[in-house]
């Protein structure tokens, strides 16, 4: 399928609506004969939304949207071609038109604006046509969020990211490296990191910020060995008093690298939430998705992080991987349930072109994901709740990764970044600072390299980037305070 764009300077928004029909729809300037097309046209006096397919072709028109009809071009176009190929095809999505990733943000941008609940459903039930039950969940979330939602100026967390993994996961498109093709580079990798942390913690001194929690993130992090652990958790606790902070994630990802010595590292170091991420219980599964560690490994490493004394425990699980059904997606989350962490986050399965799964295929070997996602039901009879949700481009059937927790043990880390509370400095290879002014809702981004030698070999360029943190608080933070 082909999208082309006629008469707006930018193509995204209706590029990424038609992908929500078409998944692997590719964005064209004009359309090559013979080939299936979806074209939107805004034109001097109306505008029109086309769909050819097999051959045949159907059309809507629509004028201009005016100045009483409150709405832009932009939307009103892509209103037209969402309910043309909503006609046509006979499909809903469940978001609707949105497409971004934070719908919950959406409501607490409404909520800052001073408009009422039902002006808020109308906006997401009428205008976006997002369906009940995908509403009641978003605004369920942003209740259950609001305690967190005001941040002072100056505070901020930390992302630590380690882009190593024992091996490669085939839906993975991150950057992650695989621990024994890269091992040169680990010691290194882990020495400079924790230069990066001198440097932020001068940084965070230097503009009088505070931090709140604490994020070891990935690839995996206990990919590392317990020794490189200890430098850099010994670096951490060295830097920051623990003592005075909410959270300290580190994500323990796969027990095929995560061993008691390792957990007990955590611990010790301060650690006071990890992820122990199955995201099935089905052998079958993680032995297709590349996975080299079975369901009981994951059983052994979170009794043994139980063992250890770690109380607050999220597992990760991904509705839609390939070889899954709905009823094996069931005994996933009631296998899970049986060991009782404290966090259970389920995500839907995303596929982008860096990953070996290929986009183009989804359709037919997928399981129903909607179905999967439908039985996290059971999460909520067990006394979970929702607290934390995102999506992402890409990502089967549109549907959502949401986090669900035990009460009072929300992961403030996951709430702070996903709904852009306060300031993420990161520090690592793929890390992205992003800097957030609250006065005038104003986010900066400072990127580091994203793979782990270039980091090595532009270190010193990765310091340079930083200044940006004290340059964006001199001119957009201090500036609107001392006068
Ligand atoms: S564990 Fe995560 S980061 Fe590592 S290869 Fe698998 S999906 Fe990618």
């Amino acid at each position: 399928m082909q999208t082309v764009v006629r008469g707006l300077a930018s193509v995204y928004d209706i590029e990424h609506l038609v992908r929500l029909f078409y998944p692997g729809a590719e964005i064209r300037p004009r359309r090559t004969r013979g080939q299936d097309a979806v074209i939107a046209h805004l034109g001097r006096r109306r505008m029109l939304a086309g769909l050819c397919c097999a051959g045949q072709c159907s059309w809507e028109y629509a004028p201009l949207p005016g100045p009483d009809d409150n709405q832009t071009p932009e939307y009103a176009l892509a209103a037209l071609v969402y309910r043309l190929l909503c006609r046509r095809t006979g499909k809903r999505p469940p978001w609707g038109m949105l497409t971004g990733v934070r719908p919950v943000r959406i409501i607490h941008d409404s909520r800052a604006k001073g408009m009422s609940e039902s002006e808020i459903r109308r906006l997401f039930c009428h205008k976006y046509d997002v369906t009940d039950e995908k509403f009641e969940l978003a605004l369920d979330i942003a209740n259950r969020q609001s305690p967190w939602m005001q941040a002072d100026e100056r505070d901020y967390s930390l992302y630590i990211g380690i882009p190593f993994c024992p091996s490669r996961c085939s839906y993975c498109s991150f950057v992650s490296r695989t621990i024994e093709k890269e091992k040169k580079l680990v010691q290194p990798y882990v020495d400079l990191l924790c230069r990066e942390l001198e440097d932020i913690r001068s940084l965070a001194d230097h503009n009088r910020l505070h931090l709140k929690t604490i994020y070891i993130g990935g690839g995996t992090p206990t990919s590392l060995s317990a020794d490189q652990l200890r430098q850099l958790m010994g670096t951490v606790r060295r830097l920051y008093d623990l003592g005075d902070i909410q959270e300290y994630t580190v994500e323990a990802g796969r027990p095929d690298c995560t061993d008691l010595e390792k957990l007990e590292v955590l611990k010790e170091y301060g650690a006071t939430r990890i992820s122990i991420n199955p995201q099935t219980l089905s052998d079958e599964v993680l032995a297709r998705i590349g996975r080299r560690h079975t369901a009981e490994d994951v059983i052994r490493c979170f009794e043994q992080a139980r063992s250890v004394g770690h109380t607050n425990i999220n597992m990760d699980l991904i509705a839609g991987l390939p070889g899954d059904t709905p009823d094996g997606f069931s005994a996933t989350l009631d296998g899970v349930l049986t060991l009782s962490p404290e966090n259970i986050t389920v995500h839907t399965l995303t596929l982008k072109r860096a990953s070996n799964l290929v986009i183009e295929q989804r359709q037919e070997e997928y399981g129903d994901v909607a179905q999967m996602i439908s039985r996290c039901n059971v999460l909520g009879k067990a006394g979970y709740a929702p607290y934390y949700l995102y999506r992402q481009k890409g990502t089967l059937q549109n549907l959502e990764n949401t986090g669900w927790c035990k009460p009072g043990y929300e992961g403030l880390y996951n709430i702070y970044i996903m709904e852009e509370v306060h300031t993420i400095l990161s520090a690592g290879a793929g890390g992205s600072t992003k800097l957030r002014q609250q006065k005038g809702n104003l986010i900066k981004r400072v990127f580091n390299y994203k793979y782990p030698l270039d980091y090595i070999n532009g270190f010193d360029a990765v310091l340079q980037r930083k200044e940006g943190v004290n340059d964006f608080y001199a001119r957009y933070v201090d500036s609107q305070t001392s006068g």
